[in-house]
Parts: structure tokens; C-alpha cells; sequence
């Protein structure tokens, strides 16, 4: 599976950071085994983008999230019912700020 890293593709200052995305890996699309209806699905975290901006309140550096991590996904049963679930603690970006917290801006 390999380790997952934080990548940290641009600092904009005033705490705001654009990051890679954790959950398709800055794809752009989730990979995902479906019914076949699709071929792929445009990442509901980046919206395809590959990467996304957030505004840290705490203080740096990055560290993988706990919850998740790092994938940027909650670990789930396999159903089909749903085909992914996002992580609430870092929003899906697999990265937290080491203390306070951080909001997901696009
Ligand atoms: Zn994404
Ligand atoms: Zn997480």
C-alpha cells in the first residue's frame, strides 16, 4: 500500500496551504471497484481538482490524520451501499495541523 505523505503543494500565506489530496491520491477520482454504471467518480473533496485549499486555525507543522490515517477516508464495511465515506476529523485531506483545527475552504 505504501506510507501516505503530506503534501504541502503551495503556501499562500496567512495560514492558507493547498494540499494534496488524500482520498484520490490528487487524481481528481476516486477509484472505486462500482456497479459499472460509472466509470469513475469526480472526487466530492477536491471536486476533481486533485488538490485542496485549507486555512489552518492551529499551529503547524502537518501531521497525518489520526482518524483516518492519512487516507482521508473512515474505514468501513464494504457494502456497496455507499461508495466512500469521507473522514470528519480532517475532511478528507488526510492532514491535520498538530494542534486547533483547520477549515476546508474548496
Ligand atoms: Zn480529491
Ligand atoms: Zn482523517
Amino acid at each position: 500500500m505504501g506510507s501516505i505523505s503530506i503534501v504541502i503543494l503551495e503556501e499562500l500565506g496567512n495560514q492558507k496551504y493547498i494540499l494534496k489530496c488524500a482520498v484520490c491520491g490528487g487524481s481528481g477520482e476516486m477509484s472505486r471497484d462500482h456497479d459499472g454504471h460509472s466509470p469513475y467518480v469526480i472526487c466530492s473533496v477536491c471536486y476533481g481538482r486533485g488538490k485542496v485549499l485549507v486555512e489552518v486555525s492551529g499551529s503547524l507543522p502537518f501531521v497525518t490524520c489520526a482518524v483516518c490515517n492519512g487516507s482521508g477516508e473512515m474505514s468501513r464495511d464494504h457494502d456497496g451501499h455507499s461508495p466512500y465515506v469521507i473522514c470528519s476529523a480532517c475532511l478528507g485531506v488526510g492532514a491535520q495541523p498538530i494542534t486547533g483545527g483547520m477549515e476546508l475552504i474548496r
